[in-house]
């Protein structure tokens, strides 16, 4: 009798530990379980439905157009510098791509673009890099900071977004060691944005007293500008 116990006692210890060794293999980590609820934001971050499936078909999409460009287009030959002198400060956002120049009837070689998400000074100051660029080397003397309704710097949440890093195996400090708030250049108002930016570039010490800065809003819908007159 003892030993029968015995045995149904080792028998029973060995399926626990089956039992344990089975659940601890099919779990998953931390950062797949929170992506598991949060089914919404893990198709966000895969991307558009619709978008190519690999970098070959990028490629591919990019190397027809530009070969039935080139058919088409004559070579061009413009200089380096901005014909107007004008550098324009605009958002990455690409419901304008392709559409800001013609909204403000830029042509080829009118203006350097300067785009950066939220087309705003944040930790990283991508815009002062590029406008010193612009100015002592493009001999750039107005810019204009355009902003567009409906921005998504403006809705970027910074515990999300640093969730989302996670999420994708990123510590949130390999982004520097500022609040994320401040690195990313978060704002909630465009039009205020604007002219908070347009402000720090008429007093950056890069920037020299003779270069006028001006600020303006477009509706990203309907393309009308508004200035932003102080
Ligand atoms: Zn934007």
């Amino acid at each position: 009798m003892a030993w029968e116990a015995l045995w149904l006692y080792v028998i029973v210890a060995l399926l626990l530990r089956l039992a344990v060794s089975w659940a601890w293999k099919g779990r998953l980590p931390m950062s797949q379980m929170i992506a598991k609820s949060h089914s919404t934001r893990a198709a966000r971050d895969s991307g558009p439905a619709d978008a190519p499936e690999s970098m070959d078909s990028i490629r591919q999409r990019l190397s027809e157009a530009n070969a039935a460009y080139t058919r088409r287009h004559e070579p061009l030959t413009l200089p380096g510098a901005p014909r107007l002198a004008l550098a324009i400060v605009a958002c990455v956002d690409p419901r304008l791509t392709g559409r800001l120049e013609p909204m403000l009837g830029l042509k080829p070689g009118d203006a350097t673009m300067v785009r950066v998400a939220g087309n705003t000074i944040g930790g990283t100051d991508d815009i002062s890099r590029s406008l010193a660029v612009a100015v002592f080397e493009q001999g750039v003397r107005y810019v204009v900071v355009v902003g567009h309704t409906d921005c998504g710097v403006a809705k970027v949440e910074p515990l999300e977004f640093a969730e989302r890093l996670s999420e994708r195996g990123i510590s949130r400090f390999a982004l520097g060691a500022l609040p994320l708030r401040e690195w990313l250049g978060v704002f909630r108002n465009e039009a205020q944005n604007v002219r908070d930016t347009v402000q720090k570039l008429r007093t950056a010490p890069m920037l020299p007293k003779d270069v006028a800065v001006a600020g303006a809003l477009l509706d990203v819908h309907t393309g009308e500008l508004t200035w932003l007159d102080e």
